[in-house]
This record gives structure tokens, sequence and C-alpha cells, in this order.
């Protein structure tokens, strides 16, 4: 995983001074936009999500992004800082939190040109290609009343029972719009020369410090690369470093990345740490704690950042959606015990961006905190499931630590199921760590695993509760040749069993079509070494250069093999995938040059390769290889067996239903069910 592995976690879990406060730890959660504030029962619930995470030990939670007034909001439902009496009514999440010995920060953020609302301001008036509102230039009254409004909120946070705020200055909102020439083409005190554009950032610090007073944190959150041309050269990022530290800030934490950036920043895609020298850079110019973030999902990452001095603190945010309990368990030396966030998005960021609280494809508790119990059954049963694959392992696992008697049957020698085929997808081997936490969950709590075993009929009997989780199978189109010899599932080509030729045509354009025409045309070191990583997205990887970029992060790199995707929809291709990665993998096909065609008619198969119709005319795709990614059928021999034989059966995953099947469900499932035993 390109990562670096050390014994010892001590520079991770040693104490550290941030303004008047000892920390207990290097760890922060970093800031996520939860939506439970807008759920029934939301205090509850935020209450719940809070407190786990500082049971779980991090030193500092830091909560979404609150705005301090009217005009910052996401969108019109978007959390406000700006009434003392609604700010009071958060007092009990802070407690909660400070019980369990972490301090909580809130953070600030004026969405500026990213605030999907009507009147939405920016320093100048020029639309975000990700919003359709029209951003209204702020006069200079606008910007003196806004950083007033900033220090009112954090007095309002204050007075709560926050023990500090987050002042966000990254991602391409409000605060960077100002410190940047792509966004800010003032002529006035705020615009022009750095020192005109630090302003507004310098200016908001000051007046926050002053309204709270010297033992409050104030974090501020710098753009430590912007990734979009007009961005701020290092020596700009590290002057501004330099002021806000002047100005009166406790801890510099960073941010990769302008949510329009064109270069994918948190996504399995990214190399683990691959933004550790821009976090670096930041700490070379400042006295006072650096945290680095993005992309650092494991104790060893971390560890490895802060003990080669890149950086005082590091910020996670997924990871502890993933596992609440990831500091305390490094402190207990139980670090192999951590569910490891793999940089999906799946459950976090496409549900907020759907509307949905957050949660997590490996933890459903996340986010549901209140809705799953924890206490072991009074009433143990005896429980068999059928399958290994991640429906299996997570109805196991939670079954079985929740204490029924689980024991698990398996037809293939290894664990995994699907998860084997997906992790081959570039940068996907992040499923390992999934694989590596549910077999070690079952076997802590004493699973009775029969692997290379295909449960019979027999092998079944005795149980209180059988549980099918037998899988998918890939569905084989019913086409004229589809057996010739050219043709391969995409399980024969992601496992392995067969190597594609130089020219391929990927049948169905869909997740996993999508997903093989990477494996095809994408290097490993593109998504585990950080210098290929940004050779390819255009990054300069010493972050020297504007916005840290050293070239189009969207340039060509064709692959020397040539790969055409096809689907009979006649929908963009990949319309389908996840909001917050589908863009990614849509631009890296591109870039490795993988056409994409929908509305076509398939044919037959033959030796001169794949005879389709598009537009009405006969065409003929030659190709070594032809892979079928066209879906999946159920495997429910088994379940239709037993239920003849008039056993009960609960099936789940893709056994109960192939259709849009993915690890996310599979595993929501499993333990779900488990709960409900
Ligand atoms: P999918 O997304 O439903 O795609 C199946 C593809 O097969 C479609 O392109 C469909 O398009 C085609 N197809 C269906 N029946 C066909 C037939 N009889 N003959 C020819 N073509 C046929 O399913 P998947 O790709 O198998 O993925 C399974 C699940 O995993 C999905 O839920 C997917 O979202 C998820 N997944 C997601 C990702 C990701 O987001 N990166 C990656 C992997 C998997 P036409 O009918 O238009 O031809
Ligand atoms: Fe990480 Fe995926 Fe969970 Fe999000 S859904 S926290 S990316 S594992």
């Amino acid at each position: 995983m390109g990562n670096t592995q050390r014994e010892s976690f001590e520079t991770m879990l040693s104490p550290i001074r941030a303004g008047r406060r000892t920390l207990r730890n290097r760890i922060i959660m970093g800031s996520m936009h939860t939506r439970l504030e807008n759920e029934p029962d939301s205090l509850a619930k935020q209450i719940a999500f809070y407190a786990e995470r500082a049971r779980g030990e991090a030193a500092i939670l830091v909560t979404g992004g609150f705005s301090p007034n009217a005009e910052g909001v996401f969108d019109q439902e978007g959390p406000r800082m700006d009434d003392p009496d609604k700010a009071l009514h958060l007092r009990p999440i802070c407690e909660a939190v400070q019980a369990e010995g972490s301090l909580i920060c809130a953070q600030l953020l004026h969405a500026g040109r990213y605030a999907k609302i009507e009147g939405c301001v920016a320093p100048s008036p020029i639309r975000a290609l990700i919003n359709r509102f029209i951003p209204r230039e702020m006069t200079d009254a606008d910007i003196r009343r806004t950083i007033e409004d900033f220090a009112k909120a954090a007095a309002n946070a204050q007075a709560a029972g926050f023990d500090g705020v987050e002042i966000m200055g990254s991602e391409g909102y409000l605060i960077n719009e100002f410190t940047v020439t792509h966004t800010n083409k003032r002529e006035d005190d705020w615009g022009g020369s750095a020192e005109n554009r630090h302003r507004f950032a310098v200016e908001t610090v000051r007046a926050v410090r002053e309204r709270c007073g010297p033992d409050f944190l104030v974090i501020y959150r710098i753009s430590a690369a912007d990734l979009v041309e007009g961005g701020a050269p290092a020596d700009e990022i590290a002057a501004l470093a330099r002021k806000i530290e002047a100005a009166g800030a406790d801890i510099l934490n960073t941010g990769i990345g302008w949510h329009e950036a064109r270069v994918p920043t948190i996504a399995y895609p990214v190399p683990r740490g691959a933004w550790r020298q821009a976090a670096a850079n930041v700490k070379a110019a400042v006295s006072i704690p650096v945290v680095a973030s993005n992309r650092i999902n494991t104790p060893a990452m971390a560890e490895d950042i802060l003990a080669s001095g890149g950086a005082d603190m590091i910020s996670m945010a997924r990871p502890f959606l993933a596992d609440p309990h990831f500091v305390k368990k490094v402190r207990e030396g139980r670090a192999d015990e951590i569910n490891t966030c793999i940089a999906c998005n799946q459950a976090c960021l496409d549900f907020i961006f759907s509307d949905r609280p957050v949660s997590c494809l490996v933890n459903p508790r996340a986010g549901r905190e209140t809705e799953f119990r924890d206490t072991p059954t009074d009433s143990p049963k005896k429980v068999a499931v059928v399958g290994g694959g991640a429906a299996g392992m997570a109805t196991a696992a939670e079954a079985a630590r929740l204490g029924h008697v689980v024991t698990l049957f398996e037809a293939h020698d290894r664990l995994g199921g699907q998860l084997n085929l997906a992790r081959a997808a570039p940068g996907k081997d992040e499923f390992d760590e999934t694989l590596r936490y549910y077999s070690g969950q079952m076997n802590r709590h004493g699973v009775t695993l029969h692997l290379g075993q295909r449960a019979g009929l027999d092998d079944l009997t005795g149980f209180d509760h059988v549980v099918i989780a037998t899988g998918v199978k890939p569905r084989i189109p019913d086409l004229p040749g589809v057996d010739h010899p050219s043709v391969a599932t995409y399980a024969e080509i992601l496992s392995g069993e067969r190597v594609a030729g130089d020219s391929v045509v990927v049948m169905g354009a869909g997740g996993i079509g999508h997903d093989v025409a990477e494996f095809l045309v994408t290097g490993s070191a593109e998504v585990h070494d950080t210098n290929a990583f940004c050779e390819t997205w255009g990054v300069d990887p010493t972050f020297a250069a504007p916005g840290g970029l050293a070239g189009d992060p969207l340039a060509p790199k064709p692959s020397r093999r040539k790969v055409i995707m096809l689907q009979r929809k006649t929908s963009k291709p990949g319309a389908g995938l996840g909001v917050s990665t589908g863009w990614i993998l849509r631009n890296a096909l591109r870039k490795h040059g993988v056409e994409a065609m929908g509305g076509v008619v398939y044919g037959r198969i033959d030796d001169a390769g794949l005879h389709i119709l598009i537009d009405g005319k006969p065409k003929v795709i030659a190709a070594d290889t032809i892979v079928l990614c066209t879906g999946q059928e159920p495997e429910r021999a088994l379940a239709e067996a037993l239920s003849a034989r008039g056993v009960t059966v609960t099936m789940i995953g893709g056994a109960k239903e192939a259709a849009e099947l993915d690890a996310l469900r599979a595993i929501d499932e499993g333990v779900r069910l488990a709960q409900g035993l």
C-alpha cells in the first residue's frame, strides 16, 4: 500500500501544547458535515456521534461547519452560529465530549461563492463552476461586517461551551476566495497584492482572538495547496501562515484542493500521505503546531509523518467514521483492530451530497449510534452463515460480537468473495483492510470458519438461523458467439485468471465496467506512489508552483492498451457512478484514452470481433479481448434447495438481490441482520 510501517506510535500518542491548552495526543478528528442537525432527535444523535468519538480518544473533535451569518450557509438548511440562543442548544454536545476527555471546536465556515443560495457573496462576482448561483461582490462594509460576524459566531460558540473554533480558510470557501487571484480581482484594500488578499483572513483571526480571549483555542485551516489555476504559490502560503500566527491562531490545520479542483484529493485513487509535503511547507514557516490532513488513514502513516517532523499533529475525518476508537485502539496496542477508512466516499460524502445523514460503508453504525445496540444478547442463537464475502463476514462478525454462536462456510479457500475482485481495481486494494478487519473480528469473537467447504444441506442442520450470503455470479448475456475464446468475464480479468490483450472491448459501463477499464489502463504506481500520482494529475510534488500545479490535470496520458467501453443505454456512460468519485474515474479513463460509447445494440461475437449496431449502422469492433461487465445474477442454488427441504433461511446481499449490489449494501444488511437476531 505504499505505507511505511512503524512499530511504535510514540509521537502520535504524546501530548502537545497548543495555545494555553495541553492536548492529550496528536490526533484531531477533522470537520465533517454530518447532516445530523436536520434529523429527528438531532441533538441526541449528535451527542451520541461526538461522544463516541471522544471515547475513542481523539484530542480535539472539530464539528461540521457553522456559517457565521445568513449569506455563508451551504444551502438554505445549512447550520449557523449567529444566534446566541440557538448556539446554547449545542451545550450538551460540548459537555458530552468534554466528559470523555476530548476538546471540541466548532468550525466556522463561510461558503462564499460555494453557497447554494440566491444572494451568495464573494470577493469578486465570478460564478464557481460547481454552483449555478452567481455571487454578489462584497462591499467594503460587507467585508467588515463579515469579520465581525466571525467574531460574534466565535463568541457564541464560546458561550455554548466549545473549547475553541476552527476558522475555515481552505477548500475554496470565502476566506480562501480572498487569498488568491483565481477569485479575487478586487482593486481596493482587500485585493491586488498578497498583503491585501491576505487581509480578510488575518483580520478575521485577529477579531476572533480579541473577542474570545487568550484561553480560547483558535485553529485556522490554511489552504496548503489550492490545486486550481491562479492558486497561491508556496511562498505566499508561508507568508500567510506567518501572519495568521501573528494574528493569534494557536494551531494551523491544512486543507488540500478546492472543491472545483480537477485533481482528486481524498478518494482511493490518491496515494496515502500524498499531501504531506504541502503540510511540511507550512510547518517550516511557523512555530505553532501544524496539522497534516487528507488521505491519512492508518496509524502507521500518521506516525511516519509526525516522527519525520513533517507535521505536529494529524487531522483525520473519515477514519473516525470508519472507526470512532482509532486512537484508543492504538494506545491499547490494538492498532490491528482498527476498521480502516477505504476512501470510497460512498456513505459519507455521497450521502451528504444526496441530502442524507453521514454514515460509513465499512461501519454502518456511524451517524446512527442511537439505532444500534452494543450489549450482548441474553438469548444466544446458533447461527450458520453461508458465504464469506462482505455480507457474510459482516453478519458473522457482528452476530458473534453480540454473543451468538456462529459458524461460517466459504466455498473458496479464502474469505472476501467479490471484495477479492474489487480490490484489483486501482486504489481499491484498500479493501484489504476491510478483509483484515472483518476476519480479525470473526477470529476474536470465536466464529467457527469452514474455508474451502461448499456447505451442503446436511451441514446446515441444527442451527437456529441459516443465513445465505452466497453472493453473485457474472451475468452472461445471451449473444451468438459469447463462448468465443476472446470473451472473458470481469471476474476472470480482475482475478488474474485471464490476461487481456492490447485491444479490449469492455461490454457494460456500470461500476464494474469502469473499474475494469481503469484496471486495464492504469499502472499501480499512479495510485500508490506520490510522484507518479503527481505526474499523472499535473501536481507539483514540491507545491512551490502557484496552486501546487505543474501542468493541466486533465492532460492526456494515453495507455499502450486500446480500450473501448460500451453500453446499450443512450445516457452518458458512468452517469450512475458515485458523485464524489465518478468524476475521477471518468477523467482518468479519458486521460488514458479509453473511448466510451452508449446507444449500442450488441450483435454476434466471432473471429472479426464484436458486431454492433450504432446509430442503426452495423460496425465491427476488432478486439483481442472482450470483457463482460454486464451485471450479475444472484447465486441462490443452495437457498432454493434448503427451502425445498422446508428449512427457513434468510438471504442477504447479492443472493437476495443482485441488482446494484455493492459492499455498502452488503455490509449494512449483514450488520443489521445480526443486530436483529
Ligand atoms: P451495473 O452498474 O448495474 O452495470 C451493469 C452494466 O451491464 C450496465 O452497463 C448495463 O448497461 C449492462 N447490462 C445489463 N444487462 C445486460 C445484458 N443482458 N446484456 C448486456 N449488457 C447488460 O452493475 P455492475 O457494473 O455489475 O456493478 C455492480 C454494483 O456494484 C453496482 O451497484 C455498482 O454501482 C457497484 N459498483 C460501483 C463502482 C463504482 O462506483 N466505482 C464500482 C464497482 C461496482 P446497458 O444495459 O445500458 O448495456
Ligand atoms: Fe471512509 Fe468509505 Fe466510510 Fe467514507 S464511507 S468514511 S470513505 S470507508
